[in-house]
């Protein structure tokens, strides 16, 4: 308890008198107006070659579970419904990021529970499975020091994620099990209530008003092992739970401004002030409906509702249903478009999240194969277009190397410092 409260006391003074909260008054930023694209493009790429890029959530281990996908070939969103495999990182001057454990809320009962738990450790285990059949341009990484020498190499960098506490049932321990194989988030929650904590898009609203006592037990787990909490998808209060409770900073993986649009899903400048004060990050994601008014398209609705119904109402699908299923999710998505937000959108929420909690506090996640993916950028090889309008807007090579992963690997080593400390004082 002591070593916890001289850490929280360490961090919110080096917080507050090393963290600018207004760095956005920084002198040195004037935006690059005058500048040619070839100019800003140049200066993109050495922002990218000089410095350790990160992507925070990645859905790529869904589209692993595809039979035959090679993660080692380029691939095409158009055309193969997928948007990250490594020669495309490497296009996109993306050194990797995190591989997202992620499983999709089922019913809170035993079975659900006990499903959602097997295939969350089969995702991590396809994931290290992967990872070694591409032994020679990618490594698995659990901690920073990891992650800037597999860089080093010239390798990939892939850390792993999980969304939703689904995945360990209402078993604390799990989490230590997940952690030694290489987890390092734990987002608590996705779109529904689980048995750990309220959503911030649940449609029958609280189940726990916040973070149940089995939700804080889990955050207390995380704390002790290392592992950063994620407040992605919580609802307010479970984020402020969290927040209260954590003895450590706390990530947002994937999420935006409520500022900018006022979607659930996105944060307010108030939990936004409260991450930074508490030196967590928040990293911009790139989800089209969380950034603009989807406009209603009944045809498009009409059609996937069908897809749905065909193959995802729960039955397993044999391999030439799974194969008809990829076939035609990729035509409907070429016959009814999804309408995309922008790449001057998701900067204009980083603007946001500058003004509110200053630069040390912000990275970047485009959600890809989960959703995400505005115009001009629909994935991981297509980064660069981000980078060129935060230099367009006057933002410093020093700025984008903290956004790009600085921030949220200073996150990582301060839940690991926090785990050791706790270890040495037992
Ligand atoms: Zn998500």
């Amino acid at each position: 308890m002591n070593v916890r409260k001289s850490y929280l006391l360490t961090l919110l003074l080096s917080t507050c008198l090393f963290v600018p909260l207004q760095g956005n008054e920084s002198p040195d930023r004037t935006p690059r107006d005058d500048w040619s694209e070839e100019q800003l493009l140049e200066l993109a790429n050495s922002v990218h070659q000089n410095n350790l890029t990160i992507d925070t959530h990645m859905d790529v281990p869904l589209v692993l579970k595809r039979p035959g996908f090679d993660i080692s070939k380029e691939h095409s969103w158009q055309d193969h419904a997928n948007q990250v495999d490594f020669p495309r990182m490497k296009k996109g001057g993306i050194d990797g990021g995190f591989f997202v454990v992620f499983e999709g809320q089922g019913p809170l009962t035993h079975e659900g529970r006990l499903k959602a738990i097997n295939s969350g450790f089969e995702t991590v285990d396809l994931i290290h499975t992967t990872v070694s059949k591409n032994a020679d341009i990618a490594s698995i990484a659990t901690t920073s020091q990891d992650a800037y020498s597999i860089r080093e190499q010239g390798k990939h960098v892939v850390f792993i994620g999980i969304e939703n506490g689904y995945t360990i049932g209402r078993n604390i321990d799990l989490l230590k099990e997940y952690y030694d194989k290489g987890v390092r988030y734990f987002g608590v929650t996705h779109v529904k209530n689980n048995d750990l904590a309220d959503s911030s898009t649940d449609p029958d609203g609280n189940l726990h008003m916040g973070l149940s006592d089995l939700g804080k037990a889990a955050i207390e787990e995380c704390n002790r092992l290392g592992m950063m909490v994620d407040i992605s998808h919580s609802s307010d209060k479970t984020a402020w739970d969290i927040l209260e409770l954590s003895a450590t900073p706390v990530i947002a993986s994937h999420s935006g401004c409520y500022a900018c649009y006022p979607h659930p899903r996105n944060l307010n400048d108030a939990l936004l002030r409260e991450i930074a004060h508490r030196g967590g990050v928040v990293q911009m994601n790139m989800f089209s409906a969380y950034m603009m008014d989807v406009p209603k398209n009944e045809e498009r609705s009409a059609a996937f509702k069908k897809w749905f119904e065909t193959y995802r109402s729960g039955r397993e699908l044999n391999e030439s249903e799974k194969k008809a299923s990829l076939e035609e999710y990729i035509a409907l998505n070429k016959k009814y478009p999804k309408p995309l937000s922008s790449v001057s959108a998701v900067v204009d929420h980083i603007d946001h999240m500058v003004k509110v909690m200053g630069v040390d506090h912000i990275g970047i996640s485009g959600d890809f194969d989960g959703g995400g993916g505005v115009e001009e950028s629909m994935d991981i090889g297509q980064m660069m277009p981000i980078t060129i309008e935060m230099l367009r807007r006057g933002y410093t090579e020093e700025d984008l190397r903290k956004f790009w992963g600085a921030n949220v690997m200073r996150v990582l080593d301060a839940c690991e410092e926090y785990a050791k400390g706790l270890e040495a004082s037992s």
